[in-house]
């Protein structure tokens, strides 16, 4: 690309293109070949070594086998480094593959075995660490715990802000000064590397379920992870060995859909604020989450560009509620998952929430937002008018 600095949207736009003048096209091909042609026993077997331990293909060696390498999914993991201000990134196949990926590769092997999770985190992050399936012990704290929770065995530190679904902000660099030496990964997930970059603020590792704002049309499952270089070999490591590349069909989304991300950020995140400020004001609704409503750290601003594009509201009338305005709504689609197009809404607790530990789970007065890309004064009439039909009070 230019020499010149660029901003993000100009590096959305171009970024993992760097082959097309070479290879004489306009749109990213799509490799879909699962083997490739050896050059020759020798070369092909050293290609083979160098992908299965976390390295590129050798020059002549060719990609060999596409659950080492694929030239698609490769394009868009550089143009997300970039977006990440990484040296690297590694795509996978969910964003759940990306941190059982992350977790093997710092707990396994020079006497790592510990994680330390701060919650809130996604339902699934929180189910993943805490069923012990991936061996490691997990400590789960607040935020201004990790340093006393640190061992010397603690091998990750895990954390995401904002966090799913309370909103919560975490101060990343505090995060980050209190691991020490641990490396820290960042659920980026809501705040996408266009309103924040955590390895800027020390993080080692910046992971988004890219099936959300980075894919963006709901129609791909993926993960990926920007870091350095050798902590991205080590994360190929792991995911040559336990299968969990990302698919071409769905990187060429992934890249094909980073262009219009600043733009459909943007205007998401305007209609969320303006849906935020809106719903305080509802009789129906007893608390609005929004990362900036709460935020007496300075945290907008310092470490992330704006309040993102997701709502978290508790209802006055509680679970009741919840379930009336989930089968009131017209526009909204009552559905899991989030960062799309088209607003959604869900209730938390009861499903993407539902593997947490009753003592860590959101209430049963939250439902969660993810706002579209929808005219805000259409999706504000929606919200409304499924508020009312919600009781006033909460029987439980
Ligand atoms: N992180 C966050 C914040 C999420 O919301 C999700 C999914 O909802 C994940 C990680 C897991 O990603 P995936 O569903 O792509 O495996």
């Amino acid at each position: 690309m230019s020499d010149l600095p660029l901003h993000p949207d100009t590096i959305a736009v171009h970024a993992g293109r760097s082959d097309f003048g070479a290879l004489g096209v306009h749109a990213a091909p799509i490799d879909l070949s699962s083997t490739n042609p050896l050059p020759d026993i020798l070369h092909g077997g050293d290609s083979y070594e160098s992908m299965a331990n976390g390295g590129h293909p050798l020059p002549d060696g060719g990609n060999v086998y596409a659950r080492l390498w694929n030239p698609t999914v490769a394009r868009f993991e550089e143009a997300l480094a970039e977006l990440e201000h990484a040296e690297a990134s590694v795509a996978f196949a969910s964003g759940m593959a990306a941190t059982t990926a992350a977790v093997l590769a710092h707990t396994t092997g020079a006497g790592k075995s510990h994680i330390v999770a701060v919650r809130p985190l996604y339902g699934g992050t929180d189910h993943l660490l805490a069923s012990g399936l991936l061996g490691a012990e997990v400590t789960f704290c607040d935020e201004d715990a990790v340093a006393a929770s640190i061992r010397p065995e603690t091998g990750l530190v895990v954390l995401e802000t904002p966090a799913n679904p309370t909103l919560e902000l975490a101060d990343i660099a505090a995060v980050v000064a209190q691991a020490g030496d641990v490396p820290v990964m960042v659920d980026n997930t809501f705040a996408t590397p266009l309103l924040q970059n955590p390895l800027d603020l020390g993080a080692a590792m910046s992971l988004h379920s890219a099936t959300k704002y980075i894919g963006g049309h709901g129609d791909v499952i993926a993960g990926v992870i920007a870091c350095s270089e050798e902590t991205a070999a080590a994360l190929r490591r792991v995911r040559a060995i336990t299968g969990a590349l990302l698919h071409p069909l769905g990187a060429y989304l992934l890249h094909r859909g980073l262009p219009t991300l600043p733009v459909r950020m943007q205007t998401q995140q305007a209609a969320a604020r303006a849906i935020a400020l809106r719903l305080k004001d509802n009789p129906a609704v007893l608390e609005v989450r929004y990362p900036e409503f709460d935020d007496t750290r300075g945290l907008i601003g310092r470490q992330m560009r704006g309040g993102g594009a997701m709502v978290a509201i508790r209802l006055a009338g509680g679970y009741a509620a919840a379930e009336a305005v989930t089968g009131a709504v017209r526009l909204f689609t009552h559905a899991v998952s989030l960062g799309g197009v088209d607003s959604l809404i869900q209730h938390p607790a009861a499903l993407t929430h539902r593997p947490v530990a009753p003592e860590a789970r959101p209430g049963a007065d939250i439902v969660r937002l993810s706002i579209g890309l929808e005219n805000v004064d259409d999706l504000i009439a929606d919200l409304e008018q499924a508020l009312v039909k919600a009781p006033a009070v909460a029987t439980v």
